[in-house]
């Protein structure tokens, strides 16, 4: 065993000589934590002592069907659609971008949405919308691919604002018994953006405690650790273990770029309805790059899910990826079922991955 395992190794020992017996169950919020638990057999490795639920931290994933519906609707106008690759095989009422671009409608796939950009001026005449699904992560570059094309004076491009705010859903999940985490392991990527003076409500409100960590192995045993050792000893904080990237006021320079663009708003997730005030939309000084003000797209308040697929309790951690009766039979990567098994960031994809 070379030095780093046994490091690693001798660290999951020490959490559980910590818990001296006793059992703790934590929440990683975010997908890519979510990948890399599986990928390193992290969760094998802790149980029993530490159960690791996964969260709502996947964007396409808590994405609603009435949401994707409006994109599918887009589409069908005869819009230029840009998207990043894990939305086009979302299904909603049996039907998604995928099914769309095969019946010829003009669905592109993008790496950033400056790319989106490029593709509005690239076209002579034709509207692009780029599919605006993500969290605090992306919504500073989507902020900035607004500006870009306002600087450009392109007419012809706008966002579909579906985008969300991490720590809303985690207020939910504190006072949730049915749920019943000990404490969270907070996102890395997030919390470059937002710092960490955000998620003080979960330790000050509800006595939980949190570490936001960085997405090496070492990194996730860490936060394990400190938030074993906090649970242990009765107290409650939110710790940073990923300093190297995060700081209590986070990124303000990106903070400020979203702030010019995007305000507060409602905003509906699945699995846990409309929460106050957790979503991003583009300010009214913006509306001409507003898919939804330029196109006064319709309400789907019926679009339906798969009604098999149980992501809606994969992402709050009530259900494990495996205990869907559908996961690794009629639901498996190249067939999947629901946005949990689509998304490169999905529980239900990293269980079957990685073979937990
Ligand atoms: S295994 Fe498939 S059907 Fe089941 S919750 Fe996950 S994505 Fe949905």
């Amino acid at each position: 065993m070379d030095a780093k395992r046994q490091n690693f190794s001798s660290a999951i020992e020490r959490i559980k000589k910590m818990l001296g017996g006793g059992k703790i169950r934590l929440m990683e919020v975010c997908g890519t934590h979510t990948v890399a638990i599986s990928r390193a057999g992290l969760r094998q490795l802790l149980k029993p002592d530490v159960e690791l639920l996964s969260g709502p931290g996947c964007p396409v994933c808590v994405t609603p069907a009435s949401d994707i519906a409006k994109v599918l609707w887009l589409a069908e106008q005869g819009i230029t659609i840009a998207t990043f690759g894990d939305m086009m095989k979302v299904p909603v009422d049996g039907r998604s971008l995928f099914h769309l671009k095969a019946r010829g409608s003009d669905v592109r796939i993008v790496y950033s949405p400056i790319e989106a950009v490029d593709i509005a001026e690239s076209l002579a005449d034709g509207e692009v919308v780029f599919v605006g699904v993500g969290f605090e992560t992306t919504a500073p570059a989507i902020a900035g691919a607004i500006v870009d094309a306002k600087d450009r004076k392109l007419k012809n491009f706008s966002v579909f604002a579906s985008m969300k705010t991490i720590p809303t859903p985690l207020d939910i999940i504190c006072r949730s018994p049915q749920i019943g985490v000990d404490g969270f392991i907070l996102p890395g990527h997030v919390s470059a953006i937002i710092g960490s003076k955000p998620y003080r409500f979960i330790a000050e409100k509800y006595d939980k405690p949190g570490v936001i960590t960085g997405f090496e192995p070492e990194d996730i045993v860490d936060g394990v650790f400190r938030l074993a050792k906090m649970i242990s000893n009765g107290t409650a904080g939110i710790e940073v273990s990923y300093s190297r990237v995060v700081r209590p006021d986070g990124n303000v320079a990106a903070k400020r770029l979203m702030e010019e663009i995007f305000e507060l708003c409602d905003s509906e997730w699945r699995g846990l309805g409309i929460l106050q005030n957790s979503g991003l939309k583009i300010r009214e000084e913006y509306s001409d790059f507003d898919a939804d003000y330029r196109f006064k797209i319709p309400e789907f308040p019926d679009a339906k899910d798969n009604p098999a697929c149980q992501c809606d309790k994969v992402i709050l951690g009530l259900l494990k990826p495996n205990q869907c009766p559908l996961f690794g039979t009629e639901c498996i990567p190249t067939n999947p079922q629901g946005p949990c098994m689509i998304s490169s960031e999905g529980a239900c994809a990293a269980y079957y991955k990685y073979g937990e």
